[in-house]
């Protein structure tokens, strides 16, 4: 392994997963639901491969029927105007897009800002296109993990090539409100940066929590690249559909990188996922009205074994502090954890540069059927 990506190692996510696997525990760390996407989508799959639509290299920037509703979708929801032929770009999940993103925009040397904890894959696509992350630490305070804008503002160097976002925020469930979407895109145009934000969670938002997409604000079009993904929003992940949607130059970019990453995206899915991108409003309210339940559950769960809650706002990953049952270290906690209690969750430490910052926070999955989360419950309180 070169030295760019020695100390990534393997990613948490199918780390845990095996220790869950091994220790036949419930799986609340890596972030995937346990019931499968809207039954015509998956109708829709099989007669795309059936019908011999994509079943040889679809286009480069991904079928016209995708794009046409990726576009139609950040018009009707965001009015967002986005030409589905120059702005909009399919890719291989948000991963994809976040690697070509990154690999596309930043020059050796450039420093990335991000927010910490971050997504894993933030970190090491910045490696790989060799920038340099410099994390601004969201600070819990009042029940929310809050962005401080000084801090971001201070962040920002003569080196500085783009602000990577991410809202609704994985792990932490904060969704950045408007004033605080408002600063950031204010900085990016006072300092005229580029934007990366990864929206995959745009649909999972609760109570009175309002996702606004960065290149709503003024200025931020033209420099913001939008990600998002059909893997949560319709409960296919493993489908890796993912799109961009920017300005001309920027998908150009993107798509330089995309080629030489993957070519094309596999193409049957790409016509599925036209289709559910055109689900009437009442899917997207049942998926929250469904998940915010489940949040509560789990939530609940945790409170009753003693961890203190964040109770989220957005994504379906609920964070919980781990000291008020006298613990501190929550990779140790989430080592002990399976063998404990039978439950596998996520050490948000693993997302931190300041690893103190993270070192008791610790994350669930609530995208799992009643009954896990019931059971989780149970076991974490036998456990307490
Ligand atoms: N960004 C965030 C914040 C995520 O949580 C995830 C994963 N679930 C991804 C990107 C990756 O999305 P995809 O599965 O579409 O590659
Ligand atoms: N995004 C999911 C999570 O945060 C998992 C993605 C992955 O396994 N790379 O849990």
């Amino acid at each position: 392994l070169n030295r760019r990506l020695a100390e990534f190692g393997t990613t948490i996510f199918a780390e845990m997963s095996a220790l869950a696997l091994r220790t036949g525990s419930i799986n609340l760390g890596q972030g995937f639901p346990d019931t499968d996407g809207p039954e015509e989508v998956r109708e829709a799959a099989v007669r795309a491969l059936r019908d011999g639509r994509g079943n040889q290299y679809p286009p480069g920037p991904g079928v016209p029927e995708l794009r046409t509703a990726v576009a139609a979708h950040q018009r009707r929801r965001y009015g967002l105007s986005y030409d589905p032929d120059t702005e909009v770009l399919v890719t291989a999940g948000a991963t994809e897009a976040i690697a070509a993103a990154l690999l596309a925009l930043v020059e050796p040397g450039d420093e990335v800002v991000a927010l910490e904890p971050y997504y894993d894959s933030y970190a090491a696509c910045v490696a790989m296109a060799g920038g340099r992350r410099v994390p601004v630490t969201l600070r819990p305070r009042e029940g929310r993990f809050r962005l401080d804008l000084d801090e971001l503002r201070d962040a920002v160097t003569d080196r500085t090539r783009l602000l990577l976002i991410n809202t609704p925020h994985n792990p932490t469930g904060t969704v950045l409100t408007r004033e605080e979407l408002a600063a950031v895109a204010e900085l990016a145009v006072e300092r005229d940066l580029l934007v990366v934000t990864d929206e995959v969670y745009e649909h999972l938002v609760y109570d009175d929590a309002e996702h606004v997409p960065l290149a709503t604000f003024p200025g931020m079009r033209e420099r913001t690249v939008t990600i998002s993904s059909a893997g949560k929003t319709y409960s296919f992940t493993g489908w890796k559909v993912g799109w961009v949607t920017a300005a001309p130059e920027l998908v150009t970019a993107v798509r330089s990188a995309k080629q030489y990453l993957t070519y094309v995206s596999a193409g049957p899915f790409q016509y599925a996922v036209a289709e559910a991108l055109a689900l009437p409003e009442s899917y997207y309210t049942g998926l929250r009205d469904d998940l915010r339940a489940k949040r509560d559950l789990l939530a609940a769960g945790l409170e009753q074994a003693g961890l203190a809650v964040f109770r989220p706002a957005g994504t379906y990953f609920v964070t919980a502090d781990i000291r008020p049952l006298g613990e501190s270290d929550g990779v140790a906690f989430c080592r002990a954890l399976p063998e404990r209690a039978g439950v596998v969750a996520i050490p948000a430490a693993v997302f931190y540069d300041h690893r103190e910052a993270g070192a008791p926070f610790v994350r669930f999955a609530f995208c799992k059927q009643r009954p896990v989360l019931e059971e989780a419950a149970r076991r974490l309180k036998g456990a307490g």
